[in-house]
């Protein structure tokens, strides 16, 4: 019948109000009823007690009353046949003198009964309801006083009648009411579990469209058809959806943002949790430790072996405070630098570590790079420079007896400021180089690439000459054959090459310079090769190296500083060149450019 609780609580609720509602008005009306009855019924048998009183005053007051002076005249036998009444006349002793329908043999003294006792006590009437034994129902008695000429109590007469049909009237009437209580009870079942299931309709609708706003589904809306409290509580749950979707995607886009921050920066970024195990890492540390795809719990101890990192990562969290470290980490591929910021990051759950490496490697590298740099420098300066002031402090003590050997020093004071200057012109280009305002303001040439290298073994057929070495030119490279770059650094990375390949072949030897396409026709391929001393395979890798010479003695003497080839891979590669070299020591070296040519 009712389909839920809040519709079964509202039913009974209704049901009780009803039945309590109702049976409070039938006990009310029925008592009313009774009463007013009663109350009629006794001021009847009072009227007609009156009536009596007057009709026998005479005989109840003159004569000295006993059983057998006591008698019914006409007039009130007559009215006690039409009303039904009973008379009883009852001395002042309470004994009964007549009785107009009981034998008054049978009688016992009425002096104890109630109404007859209120007369006795001096009352103007007497009243009193009870139940008969002998004939099973309520009798209403109303007794008075009669009084003689002296004003003493004659006698009481006593009238009474039968409550039986008031008392079935009554019956009748509560028999109606509790009948129309149990109709009304049934008509209530009806209307309440009518009324319980429509109230619980929307209330039942709305908990449908919550369990699916509970389930995810925030884009429901709870629908509401009336004007109600309902459509008020709808409204609000629809406004949290609202603003729960509108903060759902606010999140969304915070996360997002912070996820494309922390994937696309530079730095590498961990998140460790108390024992050390991984929780998170962005895609740059993921790559930097060689993370494998399954990293969620891995520990960093075990797995990566960063003990010192785990002991910090405990320092923060027993702490509860950020710190800054720099610590070198042996990686798979290589070891580097880091300056490691980690802060405690604390959630209901537990508490984390973040983790954000800032490589320096490259910085500290940069840094090193700039000492050695500045040393070797200076050392560089400082060898022709002492020579320099040497045979000088010598020439300023000479008498220049022997012009001959003053020649010959002033010779060597020449050529050492001359590479002095070959150095410093090259540590100039070379800082130009690397200044990006400068790089941008390199003018940018098609250059005919056959030409120029033609160019170039002009400028070094002399040196190669005073050498008596052979230079085989062989340029297959056609003219319309374009490379984009700067004429002048293209050939001065040529030309250092070419003078190199001189340089570090005897006097005799061969070189050979070409020029053509590449095995690719997009390139042009330039190579150098020679019969000179050639190159230690251990000193290979190291020759494009700034001040790296594989003999210093030798490369001094030839008039060497170890910038030349240096320059040439940076220019050749600032032109999205490339320079290899392959070389057999004692047999010659070949050193092989390759140039993008223009379409
Ligand atoms: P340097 O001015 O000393 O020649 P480079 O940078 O041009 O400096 O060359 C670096 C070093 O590489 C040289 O000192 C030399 O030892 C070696 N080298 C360069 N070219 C040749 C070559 N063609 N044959 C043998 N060794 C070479």
């Amino acid at each position: 019948m009712w389909k839920s609780t809040i519709g079964r609580r509202l039913g009974i609720s209704f049901i009780a109000v009803v039945i309590f509602s109702i049976s409070l008005l039938g006990y009310y009306l029925l008592n009313v009823f009774y009463r007013y009855n009663l109350d009629n019924q006794l001021h009847s048998l009072a009227n007609t007690g009156q009536v009596i009183k007057v009709l026998l005053h005479d005989d109840l007051t003159n004569k000295p009353l006993s059983r057998h002076t006591a008698e019914i005249n006409h007039q009130v036998k007559e009215i006690l046949a039409k009303t039904g009444y009973r008379l009883t006349v009852i001395t002042p002793q309470g004994n009964v003198i007549l009785d107009s329908q009981e034998n008054i043999t049978h009688l016992d003294n009425h002096a104890q009964r109630q109404e007859i006792s209120a007369v006795l006590k001096g009352g103007e009437i007497g009243s009193s309801v009870r139940h008969s034994g002998t004939l099973d129902y309520n009798m209403l008695y109303v007794a008075l006083p009669v009084y003689n000429h002296n004003h003493h109590l004659s006698c009481i007469i006593r009238i009474s009648t039968s409550l039986a049909s008031i008392e079935t009237t009554y019956q009748h009437l509560r028999n109606s009411i509790i009948l129309a209580l149990i109709l009304t009870v049934i008509l209530a079942l009806i209307i309440s579990s009518f009324l319980a299931n429509r109230q619980i309709k929307p209330i039942r609708e709305m908990t449908k469209d919550a369990t699916a706003i509970i389930n995810g589904d925030l884009s429901r809306e709870i629908k509401v058809h009336s004007k109600d409290e309902f459509a008020v509580l709808a409204n609000s749950i629809n406004q949290l959806t609202a603003k729960l979707l509108q903060q759902i995607a606010d999140t969304k886009t915070l996360a997002h943002q912070q996820s494309l921050i922390l994937e696309n920066m530079d730095n590498s970024v961990l998140l460790l949790d108390h024992h050390c195990n991984l929780v998170l890492a962005n895609a740059r540390a993921q790559e930097l430790f060689a993370l494998p795809e399954d990293y969620v719990g891995k520990n960093i101890i075990a797995n990566l072996g960063f003990t010192t990192l785990a002991s910090f990562a405990r320092k923060v969290i027993g702490k509860n405070k950020a710190i800054k470290r720099t610590l070198t980490l042996k990686l798979a591929a290589n070891t580097k630098t880091f300056t490691i910021f980690l802060a405690p990051v604390n959630t209901q759950q537990a508490t984390y570590v973040l983790c954000v490496f800032h490589d320096i490697s490259l910085l500290q590298e940069i840094a090193q790079r700039q000492t050695e740099f500045v040393s070797n420098a200076a050392h560089e300066l400082a060898t022709p420079l002492t020579s320099i002031a040497g045979y000088t402090e010598t020439l300023l003590d000479d008498d220049f007896s022997n012009p001959e050997l003053s020649r010959k020093f002033l010779n060597t004071i020449f050529q050492e400021s001359q590479r002095m200057n070959s150095l410093l012109t090259n540590l100039l280009q070379l800082a130009k180089l690397e200044n990006a305002d400068y790089l941008q303001s390199i003018p940018l040439e098609k250059i005919t690439l056959a030409g120029l290298v033609e160019n170039v073994a002009k400028h070094v057929v002399s040196t190669t000459n005073k050498k008596q070495q052979h230079l085989n030119l062989d340029i297959s490279l056609p003219e319309q054959a374009l490379v984009e770059g700067n004429t002048t650094l293209l050939y001065q990375a040529i030309y250092n090459i070419l003078e190199n390949a001189s340089k570090y072949t005897p006097e005799g030897g061969k070189i050979s310079l070409t020029c053509s396409y590449d095995t690719d026709p997009k390139f042009a391929k330039i190579i150098i090769a020679d019969t000179g001393i050639g190159i230690a395979p251990k000193d290979l890798p190291m020759i494009f190296q700034r001040f790296y010479r594989v003999d210093k003695a030798r490369a001094r003497a030839s008039g060497g500083n170890g910038v030349g080839l240096s320059l040439a891979k940076f220019i050749v590669e600032l032109f999205s060149g490339t320079i290899t070299v392959e070389s057999t020591l004692t047999k010659g070296s070949t050193f092989t450019i390759t140039l993008p040519l223009l379409p």
